[in-house]
C-alpha cells in the first residue's frame, strides 16, 4: 500500500512527490516506533488483562471476557482498537496473543480456590492470524498443561475472518481443541462475511451478536430484525447466543424476550481489573453466603 501511494505521488509531479514523501515518511516512522514500543511493552510488563463480566438472565456471572490493556509510560493508555491491528500487520500478534493466552490460563489456575472466581469461564480473543499459525493448537494445549488451567473454563473467541481460511483445517483445529474441553465463540457475528453454509460446519458453542446491532436495537427496526434472526439461527443450530454492548434495561429486556440468555455490556459492568472484579463478585454474592 505504501508502494502504491509512493507511485501515485510520483505520478502527481515533483512537488507533490516531495510533499507526499515527507508525510509518508513521518507516518511510517511513527508506525515503526509504535511497533518497537509494542515489543518493549511485554518485556516492560506494560500489558494487563481486564475482565468484563458475562451474565445470564438471572444476573448470575457466568464468565468474563479478557480484554487487553496497554499502559505505555509516555503514550498513556493505548486502545486495543489501535494497537491490535498494528500487531496483526507486523506479526507481533503471535507473541502478544501467546502472552494473553498464558496470562488468562494463569488466572484460571489461580482462581481455582476462590469461591467467587472459580466458577467463571474466561473468554480470550484470538486473531485470525494467530489461529492460522501452525503452532496454535499445540500452544493452547501446552499452555493449559503448563498452567494447570481447566480447559473447559477456557473459551476462544474467533471472528468471521477465520472463515477466509481453508474450512477443513479450521474445523480440524477447532475439533482437536474441543476434544480437550475448550469452548468456541464466534465474535462480532454479523459484521463479517459468514456464509451460513460454513457456519453450520463449524464446531461452535456460541455466537456473539455484535454490539453494532445492539446499539440502536430499540430505534432501528433493521437492527431489531437482525438481532431476532441471529437469536433464531442460534437456537436452530443449538448454539448459545450472547449479546455484547448491552447498555440499557430496554435492550436487555428486548433481547430476553426474544430468547437471548447471555449478556455483556456496560449495563452490567465495564471491563474490570482483577481486584475490581473480585469486589464486583463479592458485592453480588447472595446474602448469607460466606466465602
Ligand atoms: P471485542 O472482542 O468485540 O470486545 C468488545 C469491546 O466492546 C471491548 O472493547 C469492550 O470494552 C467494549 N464494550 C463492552 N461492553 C460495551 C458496551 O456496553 N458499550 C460499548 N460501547 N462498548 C462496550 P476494547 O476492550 O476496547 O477492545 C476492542 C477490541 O480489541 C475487541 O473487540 C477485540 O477485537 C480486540 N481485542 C481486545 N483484547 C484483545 C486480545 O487480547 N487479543 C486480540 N486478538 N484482540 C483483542
Ligand atoms: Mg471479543
Ligand atoms: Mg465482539
Ligand atoms: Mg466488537
Amino acid at each position: 500500500q505504501a508502494d502504491m501511494a509512493m507511485y501515485q505521488a510520483k505520478g502527481a509531479g515533483r512537488n507533490n512527490y516531495r510533499f507526499f514523501d515527507a508525510e509518508l515518511q513521518i507516518a511510517l516512522t511513527a508506525r515503526a516506533t509504535l511497533e518497537m514500543d509494542l515489543r518493549q511493552g511485554i518485556a516492560n510488563n506494560e500489558f494487563r488483562l481486564h475482565f468484563q463480566p458475562q451474565v445470564d438472565a438471572t444476573g448470575q456471572v457466568q464468565g468474563v471476557e479478557a480484554l487487553l490493556r496497554w499502559q505505555h509510560p509516555t503514550r498513556g493508555n493505548v486502545s486495543p482498537a489501535q494497537f491490535i491491528p498494528l500487531a496483526e500487520q507486523s506479526g507481533f500478534i503471535l507473541e502478544l496473543g501467546q502472552w494473553v493466552l498464558t496470562t488468562a490460563c494463569e488466572k484460571l489456575a489461580a482462581w481455582r480456590h476462590d469461591p467467587d472466581l472459580s466458577p467463571l469461564r474466561i473468554a480470550v480473543n484470538v486473531s485470525a492470524k494467530q489461529f492460522r499459525s501452525p503452532r496454535f493448537v499445540r500452544s493452547v494445549i501446552d499452555t493449559l498443561t503448563a498452567t494447570g488451567a481447566d480447559p473447559s473454563r477456557l473459551e476462544l473467541e474467533l471472528t468471521e475472518s477465520v472463515l477466509a481460511d481453508d474450512v477443513e483445517s479450521l474445523v480440524e483445529k477447532m475439533t482437536t481443541l474441543r476434544a480437550h474441553g475448550v469452548l468456541f465463540s464466534l465474535d462480532d457475528f454479523g459484521t463479517g462475511y459468514s456464509s451460513l453454509n460454513y457456519l453450520k460446519r463449524l464446531p461452535l458453542d456460541q455466537l456473539k451478536i455484535d454490539q453494532s446491532f445492539v446499539r440502536d436495537l430499540m430505534t432501528d427496526p433493521n437492527d431489531a430484525a437482525i438481532v431476532c434472526a441471529v437469536l433464531t439461527l442460534g437456537s436452530s443450530l443449538g448454539l448459545q447466543v450472547i449479546a455484547e454492548g448491552v447498555e440499557t434495561d430496554a435492550q436487555k429486556d428486548f433481547l430476553r424476550r426474544h430468547g437471548c440468555a447471555q449478556f455483556q455490556g456496560y449495563l452490567f459492568s465495564r471491563p474490570l481489573a482483577e481486584e475490581a472484579l473480585a469486589t464486583f463478585l463479592e458485592a453480588r454474592r447472595p446474602v448469607g453466603q460466606a466465602a
